[in-house]
C-alpha cells in the first residue's frame, strides 16, 4: 500500500507540470484502444449470469461521471463520454459483443453511486469510485483497477501548501465522497456540493480556500487552468478504483476483473492510460494487482 502511495506521490507531482504544459485533460483521444467487439458473445456465458442476459440483450447501462477530465468527462451535445473510467467501460462491453455505441452512459455523481446499483439504474459503476469496506457492504466493487491519493487544489498563490495547512479553514469536495470525512478529520471546516466543478467554481472565485479529492480529478482541473488553479502537497490517503455492479449479480466480479486484468496484460489498459489521464506525457503507472473475488 505504502509503495503505491509513494509512487502515485512522484507521479502526482510530475503530472501537474506536464498536463498544465499540454492544456485541456478533457480532450482526449476518442479512440485510444482498438476494442473489437466479442462475437457471438452471448453464447461464450453460462445461462442465468448476467454477462449472458446483458450480451443477449446488447445493451449494458455504465455510469460515468461528466465533469471529471481525464477521467469520465462529456460537454452537452458531445456524444460518448471521454477519459479513463469510459475506456474501462467501453473494454467491458466489448467482451460482451456490445460496442461504444450501444452502451448506455449515464451520469453519475459521487452521491447517486450505491443507489444507482442498487435499483437497477446501472449495470456497472465506473466513476472514480475508490473500494471501501463500507461501500463493499451494499454493493459489488471489483477491482483495483488504478490507484490514486487524496490532494489539495488551491488558486496559484495560497496560504494553503499542503494537507497541514487546511486546519480551520473552508475545503470543498463532494457529498457521497470519502474526501469529504478524510480532510474533515484533518480539521478542515468542509462544504460537500453535488459535483467537483460546483466546487473547483468556488475556489476559482475565492469563495473557498480549497478543493480536495483525489489528485487524479484534480490534475484534471487544474490542467484546464494552470494559470489560476494548482495542485499542492503530497497525497494524504489511499484511493483503489474498483468497478461497482450489484450485490445480488455476484458473477460480474470474475467477469469484470478477468476482463480488466486481459487489458492490463495485452497493453490495452496502458494504452488507454495514455490516451487519457497520461495525455501530456505522465508515466504510464505500473498496473494495479486486482483483488480476488470472494
Ligand atoms: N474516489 C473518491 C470516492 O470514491 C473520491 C472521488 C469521487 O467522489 O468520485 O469517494
Amino acid at each position: 500500500m505504502y509503495i503505491r502511495q509513494a509512487k502515485w506521490a512522484a507521479l502526482a507531482a510530475t503530472a501537474v507540470l506536464a498536463l498544465s504544459a499540454c492544456g485541456n485533460a478533457g480532450e482526449e483521444d476518442k479512440n485510444p484502444v482498438n476494442n473489437a467487439v466479442e462475437k457471438n458473445a452471448a453464447s461464450k456465458f453460462e445461462d442465468g449470469t448476467p454477462m449472458k442476459a446483458l450480451a443477449e440483450a446488447g445493451k449494458i447501462k455504465i455510469g460515468v461521471k461528466y465533469d471529471q477530465p481525464g477521467l469520465g468527462f462529456k460537454k452537452a451535445g458531445d456524444g460518448i463520454p471521454v477519459g479513463f473510467d469510459v475506456e474501462m467501460g467501453k473494454l467491458i462491453a466489448a467482451k460482451l459483443g456490445i460496442k461504444a455505441d450501444d452502451v448506455e452512459w449515464v451520469e453519475t455523481i459521487s452521491d447517486n453511486r450505491e443507489p444507482f446499483l442498487q435499483k437497477g439504474t446501472v449495470d456497472l459503476v465506473i466513476a472514480s469510485y475508490s473500494i471501501t469496506p463500507e461501500r463493499r457492504q451494499v454493493v459489488g466493487q471489483a477491482g483495483p483497477y488504478y490507484v490514486t491519493g487524496q490532494q489539495l487544489l488551491v488558486k496559484k498563490g495560497s496560504d494553503i501548501k499542503s494537507v497541514a495547512d487546511v486546519k480551520g479553514k473552508e475545503v470543498c469536495s463532494v457529498t457521497g465522497s470519502t474526501s469529504l470525512d478524510q480532510v474533515k478529520a484533518k480539521g478542515a471546516k468542509t462544504r460537500g456540493f453535488e459535483t467537483y466543478s460546483q466546487c473547483r467554481d468556488q475556489v476559482l472565485d475565492g469563495a473557498i480556500g480549497a478543493m480536495t479529492t483525489d489528485g487524479s480529478i484534480l490534475l484534471g482541473y487544474a490542467a484546464e487552468n494552470p494559470d489560476e488553479l494548482e495542485v499542492v502537497g503530497d497525497p494524504f490517503s489511499t484511493e483503489n478504483y474498483g468497478i461497482g455492479y450489484a450485490k445480488d449479480k455476484p458473477e460480474l466480479c470474475q467477469f469484470v476483473s478477468k476482463t480488466i486484468k486481459g487489458a492490463q496484460d495485452d497493453g490495452d489498459w496502458a494504452k488507454a492510460f495514455e490516451a487519457t489521464l497520461g495525455k501530456s506525457g505522465v508515466e504510464t503507472p505500473a498496473p494495479p494487482a486486482m483483488d480476488a473475488c470472494a
